[in-house]
């Protein structure tokens, strides 16, 4: 399952490759929204914003094409008007002068007006997105103190779109151990500095992760470790996927348990300090 970061890449390259040219041609699989291919050609793309796991492209006419990926769901681009090669079953074609893009397999496709978009069931469920430049510290702050969410496990509220939208398992790890917290606590169980330092690193390591096209770790440890020949695979997080490794901050191995089906990974000497 893509993670906000991914989702807003996903969604950049949507942006390079349609938005801001003239509309040559649309196809869409589905009848209702047949009648859109004339209405939308020759309009222009203005932007393509995720919201949680959803897609949102918007018109130059206060339309915007709402897509949801599901599980199997894939946009794919192209600099030409060719469809990929791909046994996948074509949902959406937008065809520009400049590239196309595509839209394959299970999805949930709807056109919402301009005022539409943020009371569609899906999107008016969600809490504050992570990687969206507009959402400050504060805001994300207020979420966990708020009295919703501060009673519940870390690490499965961490999973909830509707807490913070964004954040997927390999974030849920990095905030937990960048903030130094156990997995097992509740933000009312944390410190102020905890709460704190928690708003700032899911903000911090989600767009860290969207600017590096995935690396939560920091830079300066990133270079340290490319210089001593780690991998990729090695360097590009403190804690997630690296069970029986020793952590970057103390030396000691990291650990993973299951919560809820999905491996949560830390480091106990770090995060649970108080057992
Ligand atoms: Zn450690």
């Amino acid at each position: 399952m893509p993670e906000g970061p991914e989702i807003w890449r996903a969604a950049d390259k949507i942006s390079q490759a349609v938005a801001g040219e003239e509309i040559v041609d649309l196809f869409f699989a589905f009848d209702e929204l047949k009648p859109f291919e004339e209405s939308l050609k020759g309009r222009k793309i203005t932007s393509v914003t995720p919201r949680g796991k959803a897609i949102i492209t918007a018109f130059d006419n206060e339309m915007n094409l709402y897509s949801h990926n599901q599980l199997y769901g894939k946009w794919m681009i192209s600099k030409t008007p060719e469809e990929p090669d791909t046994n996948r079953s074509l949902r959406a074609a937008i065809r520009t002068k400049k590239g196309s893009a595509f839209l394959y397999s299970a999805s949930e496709i709807e056109m919402l007006e301009d005022d539409e978009v943020k009371d569609h069931p899906y999107i008016k469920k969600l809490g504050p997105d992570v990687v969206h430049p507009e959402t400050t510290f504060e805001q994300v702050l207020e979420r966990y103190k708020d009295d919703n969410f501060k009673n519940r496990k870390l690490a499965t509220l961490l999973l909830d779109q509707g807490f913070l939208s964004g954040v997927g398992n390999y974030l849920r790890s990095e905030i937990l151990f960048c903030a130094k917290v156990d997995p097992d606590h509740r933000p009312k169980e944390c410190t102020e500095e905890q709460v704190k330092d928690l708003a700032q690193y899911s903000l911090e390591l989600s767009r860290r992760s969207y600017q590096t096209g995935g690396i939560t770790t920091e830079p300066e440890l990133v270079e340290a470790l490319k210089r001593e020949g780690s991998t990729r695979k090695q360097y590009r997080h403190y804690a997630y996927g690296r069970t029986g490794k020793p952590c970057y901050k103390c030396g000691k191995d990291i650990v993973e348990m299951k919560t809820g089906g999905r491996k949560i990974y830390y480091c106990e000497n770090r995060q649970k300090m108080d057992q």
